[in-house]
């Protein structure tokens, strides 16, 4: 019997009403396929801040470097955007990703065929199936780069630099040419090389580094291009690879084909196997506390966890299996409820997930 240390940081907003639905999946796992999952319960972001005065606890960094991977609800919330900007839960989430040297972003976005009416694409554009994962540098470029502000010659001046080094692309085109391997071998590495020095050094790396991956088919586009074949071509996608700002706007793109946000995971991950695991949506504070929001982003990120932290592949189809024959029963959250279709609740939608199992 294997035992895993799990923490847990639920989060703000509908974090925690979704994370509990998560743990009563992952509990069933462990239950059928012989596992103990032990978890560590964290503060972080809005929540933390009431209970100790900072988004950013110090025991965050150690208790997850103690486990063997990360699960985290969402953090944020309008009561907290008065906050300095270093002292809000949004920093708290750049922090543990950099503190736990989280560089690779891996957003799968799927369109499961029993949702295929809630896609905007005409179903002659997406093909058979949308099925495209997103693997975007998570610690450097734009985001961590210098930025500041200054007087200039007509006033007030802001700055941030995009920058990236030949080891953080290295690193993060692996984990796309890896996934590439593991799919349909293709791959489409996302910049913008015809106006930024970053991105010819991006498009540099990534090309010689397709000589150690003969199998896999790699082209390079820019990214207003990329933006565009996402809503006129989705089915054309297998693997994108592509940097932290780019990742950022075309990962929340491509959720949107699928048809909701509420669907869809995240793993960011670290060297080795060591992740972190989230829904892509935030604390969607309109929702919160009212029992509504839809579970299936924060389970399918257990399923993530289970298959990039811990290696259980029929354990991780476990989960998505279930979660497909829910759907496929025509079982609703409200986000994703046609019309006539009476929603289910947070609770009843991950129950219905858990009898699957
Ligand atoms: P959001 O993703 O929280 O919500 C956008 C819309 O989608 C809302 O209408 C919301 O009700 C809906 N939605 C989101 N998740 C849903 C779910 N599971 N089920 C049903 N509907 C869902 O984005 P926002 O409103 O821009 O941000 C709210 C807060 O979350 C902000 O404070 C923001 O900074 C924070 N945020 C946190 C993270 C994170 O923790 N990783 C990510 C994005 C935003």
């Amino acid at each position: 019997m294997a035992n895993y240390k799990i923490a847990v940081i639920p989060g703000d907003g509908i974090g925690p009403e979704i994370v509990a639905e998560a743990l009563k999946v992952l509990e069933k796992v462990g239950t059928k396929f012989g596992h103990v999952f032990d978890f560590r319960h964290l503060l972080m972001g809005g929540a933390a801040y009431d209970a100790v005065g900072t988004c950013f606890p110090d025991d965050v960094l150690p208790v997850c470097r103690e486990c063997d991977a990360v699960l985290l609800g969402a953090v944020g919330g309008p009561k907290y955007d008065a906050l300095p900007g270093p002292e809000r839960p949004e920093k708290a989430l750049l922090k543990i990703r950099e503190g736990l040297g989280l560089y690779a972003n891996l957003r799968p976005a799927i369109m499961h065929k029993a949702l295929s009416r809630a896609c905007p694409i005409k179903p002659e554009n997406i093909g058979d199936s949308m099925d495209i994962l997103i693997v975007r540098e998570l610690t450097g470029g734009i985001y961590f780069g210098e930025h500041s502000w200054r007087e200039g010659k007509y006033g007030q001046e802001a700055y941030d630099v995009e920058r990236y080094s030949e080891m953080e692309i290295r690193r993060i085109a692996k984990v796309a040419f890896e996934a590439a391997m593991a799919r349909k071998k293709t791959l489409v590495s996302v910049d913008k090389a015809n106006v930024l020095e970053s991105s010819r050094l991006w498009r540099r790396i990534v090309t010689e580094m397709s000589a150690d991956y003969p199998e896999v088919a790699v082209s390079h586009m820019y990214v207003d291009n990329a933006a565009m074949q996402l809503v006129h071509n989705p089915g054309q996608f297998d693997v994108i690879l592509t940097s932290n700002m780019f990742g950022d706007i075309l990962s929340d793109e491509a959720s949107m084909i699928t048809g909701s946000l509420g669907m869809l995971p995240s793993a960011s991950l670290a060297d080795g196997s060591f992740g972190l695991f989230e829904p892509i949506h935030g604390s969607a504070p309109d929702i919160a506390g009212r029992n509504i929001a839809n579970p299936i982003a924060t389970i399918l990120s257990v399923s993530m966890l289970l298959r990039y932290a811990l290696g259980l592949e029929a354990e991780a189809r476990a989960i998505d299996d279930a979660v497909t024959a829910g759907l496929e029963s025509g079982l609703r959250t409200g986000d994703i409820a046609e019309a006539g279709v009476t929603p289910i609740s947070t609770t009843d939608m991950g129950q219905a997930i858990l009898d699957r199992i």
